[in-house]
């Protein structure tokens, strides 16, 4: 691979996944140059990959990432709709059991979720950002089958990227202005930092232990299939959950998790028994009219995990962090990808607004991504928190008031049209968690009874 020998007005991106396609997507028209570097080759078709292992498992789009994705890239939601994603309206298409009961199925329409496999998902994005690039004045190369293996430069400024080529060959170098690290939960950003003769970002854990079990089914008979979605998350009371999601092609994906102690068997022929034990037997019987139609697969690396590259001084001149390079959450909350197109957007709204690549663009950026990481990180770490382990960094009093709060907040959400709508605009990104202490959310949680949610699976949709 030949080393490149002018970095200006160019950039490269560590990792061509989801966070990676939709950070070139915010540098078209900024940058001259773009270079992807990934370490797989992308399979023909809607195939899964060896570097998003994660993709087995089930993964919602929430609304507030939706927008962010089509803001990037106009027409990405019709066209995964297009290629078969179903959009689920939250609650009416996707009911969910609570510690308190079923959530009563409104009709609300504010919040479509996708659930689509992620193989179409990211072959979707990715060729609709190709096709955005094309035509834009930006160059964009994807090396595939080339993985990175460190940063050049020095302790104040990243100037590129240490290459190799999977494929054999020497390592190479990529000089360029900006080196965005899109390569997902497994970055190496901390070692590449060491090896640059600086100290590691901070980082933040809350880890429940939680891990996953994943597997594809077929409804034996389609016409009698759920006219919704299922999900039976896990609570302190009942540390196994379930749930059980249309995707494309008329199959569904059943995922199962389990805190510690409690983690999922990954033997296709105990899935039924496990979806006996979680909070609520609907899963269950769900389960006895259908058929597996993958392997099972299991996934167990479910921090949320925060590196805080924002802080003043903790990253070099050149060097941004996007994805889940940057924070990863507790997937049981369906955040991780609304968050890589909110940070993704946060960027291009920072070249935008600032006048593009300029000197201290990275640190802006960088503060910009962290900002729209808040929402998403404070109500994973809240909710986490009754579950995390000793090593994690402790609750202050805000958070454990907080805790309190939306525990009765969400009790309230699963019964009350009014605190429903203002939880799912938090859940689902599209509101601040301000949004929550509002006087007539605040008045509604903290004053009315605390009273059960339905005792059965909601078969009718309530109008509001
Ligand atoms: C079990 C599970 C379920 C989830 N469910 C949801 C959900 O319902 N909703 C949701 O929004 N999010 C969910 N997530 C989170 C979601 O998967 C991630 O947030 C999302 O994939 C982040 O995208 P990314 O591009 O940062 O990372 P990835 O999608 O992991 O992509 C990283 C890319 O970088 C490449 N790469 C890695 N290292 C290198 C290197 N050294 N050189 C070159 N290339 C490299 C990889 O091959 C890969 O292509 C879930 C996560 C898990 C673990």
């Amino acid at each position: 691979m030949a080393d490149r020998t002018d970095g200006a007005r160019t950039a490269t991106v560590i990792g061509g996944g989801l966070a990676g396609m939709l950070a070139v997507t915010a540098l078209l028209g900024h940058v001259d140059a773009i270079t992807v570097v990934e370490r797989d080759r992308y399979p023909a078709g809607h195939a899964f990959r060896k570097g998003v292992p994660q993709a087995r498992h089930l993964h919602l789009f929430l609304s507030g990432g939706q927008r962010a994705l089509d803001a990037l890239l106009p027409g990405t939601v019709a066209a995964l709709t297009a290629a078969g994603a179903r959009n689920l309206y939250l609650p009416r298409d996707l009911i969910t059991r609570t510690p308190t009961g079923w959530q009563r199925r409104f009709d609300e329409r504010r919040h479509p979720s996708l659930s689509v496999s992620r193989p179409v998902l990211d072959a979707v994005v990715r060729e609709r950002a190709l096709r955005a690039a094309a035509a834009s004045p930006t160059r964009v190369e994807v090396l595939e089958a080339t993985e990175v293996v460190g940063l050049t430069g020095d302790a104040r400024r990243v100037t590129g990227i240490r290459v190799r080529s999977r494929d054999g060959g020497a390592e190479g170098e990529l000089p360029a202005a900006l080196v965005v690290d899109a390569s997902g939960r497994g970055s190496r950003a901390p070692q590449w930092y060491a090896a640059l003769g600086r100290t590691a970002p901070y980082e933040e854990t809350v880890d429940t232990g939680i891990a996953y079990a994943s597997c594809l089914y077929r409804q034996r008979d389609p016409a009698a299939a759920p006219d919704a979605g299922v999900n039976i998350p896990a609570w302190p009371e009942c540390p196994r959950g379930a749930a059980f999601l249309p995707v494309e092609d008329g199959k569904w994906l059943l995922t199962l998790s389990g805190v510690r102690g409690d983690h999922p068997p990954t033997d296709v022929a105990e899935l039924a028994g496990f979806s006996a034990t979680v909070g609520d037997p609907y899963v269950h019987e769900l389960l006895s009219r259908a058929e597996p139609v993958s392997a099972v697969h299991g996934f167990r690396d479910t921090c949320n995990r925060r590196r805080r590259f924002e802080r003043p001084g903790a990253v070099p001149e050149g060097f941004l962090a996007l994805g889940d390079a940057h924070c990863t959450f507790n997937p049981v909350y369906g955040q991780g990808m609304s968050v890589a197109a909110l940070g993704a957007l946060a960027v291009r709204t920072t070249l935008v607004d600032g006048g593009g690549l300029r000197p201290g663009f990275t640190a802006e950026a960088q503060r910009a991504a962290a900002r729209a990481v808040d929402p998403a990180w404070l109500a994973a770490v809240g909710a986490d928190r009754p579950y995390a382990s000793a090593d994690d960094a402790g609750a202050g009093l805000g958070e454990r008031l907080s805790t309190w709060y939306v525990d009765r907040l969400a009790a309230r959400a699963a019964i009350d049209p009014v605190v429903g709508a203002a939880f799912r605009d938090v859940v689902c990104l599209t509101a601040p968690p301000s949004r929550l202490i509002a006087p007539r959310i605040a008045l509604r949680t903290v004053l009315l009874p605390r009273r059960p949610g339905l005792a059965r699976p909601p078969a009718v949709v309530e109008p509001v």
